[in-house]
């Protein structure tokens, strides 16, 4: 949802997490985006309750908003949407070709959706110079660019999905994890470094080393 200017937010983004619920509030050019990730349950509780009790809620998390949600009139001006997988078997056929969304979506906890189909485009326009040479569009031609970008892409999804589990959990073991994978990574600038690389689409692995050191 798009909530109005907030001047303490101004060039700092704020993102807090609790059992079961994550929130951000990220400053735009002129407005406030703010994000809230919630089990459905909970959003359909929420519905019952209005919109004034939602905005009361959003307001206690972060005070500095309040004025900014006037601008909220009614539930249409809340998107919901619903965390989707897609996991294709293949992504060519004979002069055809799938990327983005289509053929990987994946949970929005890594923000990397776009990323990845720009990542997409980048590999498939290598490979289509490469049939325009031979002249060749089969499937079997253009499926180096499926190959290149598989391991990441799968990488990605599964890893942000492993993120929304832990930071949206209700799950007192979950929570607890992820509280713990959260303040090791803060305290640590290889961990961030290895955390950010990953969330910036710049690898398509944790080694087994930094897999240990996120929780042990
Ligand atoms: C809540 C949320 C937050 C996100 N945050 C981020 C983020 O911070 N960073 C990030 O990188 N990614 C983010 N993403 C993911 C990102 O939005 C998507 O991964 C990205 O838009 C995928 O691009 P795409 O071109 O593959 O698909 P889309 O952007 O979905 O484009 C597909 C287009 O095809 C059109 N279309 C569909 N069917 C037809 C048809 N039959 N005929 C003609 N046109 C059609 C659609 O209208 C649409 O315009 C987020 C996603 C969600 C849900």
């Amino acid at each position: 949802m798009l909530a109005g200017p907030v001047d303490s937010l101004q060039g700092e983004a704020r993102q807090y997490l609790a059992r079961g619920k994550m929130v951000g509030f990220f400053p735009t050019r002129s407005l406030t985006y703010i994000f809230y990730c919630l089990p459905t349950r909970t959003i359909r509780e929420l519905k019952c309750l209005g919109l004034e009790s939602f905005k009361k809620q959003l307001e206690h998390i972060e005070p500095d908003i309040s004025d900014s949600l006037s601008i909220l009139g009614s539930w249409s001006d809340v998107a919901e949407s619903r965390a989707r997988r897609v996991d294709v078997k293949s992504w060519v056929s004979d002069r055809a070709v799938m990327l983005g969304d289509a053929v990987h979506a994946l949970d929005p906890s890594w923000a990397q959706g776009a990323n990845l189909s720009l990542q997409d485009a980048v590999a498939l326009a290598n490979t289509i110079e490469k049939c325009f040479e031979s002249k060749n569009f089969s499937a079997q031609a253009l499926r180096g660019y499926e190959r290149e970008r598989r391991k990441q892409t799968k990488f990605v999804q599964n890893e942000a999905e492993r993120t929304a589990r832990l930071t949206t959990t209700e799950d007192l073991f979950y929570y607890w994890l992820g509280k713990r994978v959260l303040q090791r990574t803060g305290r640590s600038k290889d961990l961030m470094r290895s955390a950010l690389r990953a969330s910036c689409g710049l690898t398509d692995h944790f080694s087994l080393r930094e897999k240990i050191r996120f929780i042990i």
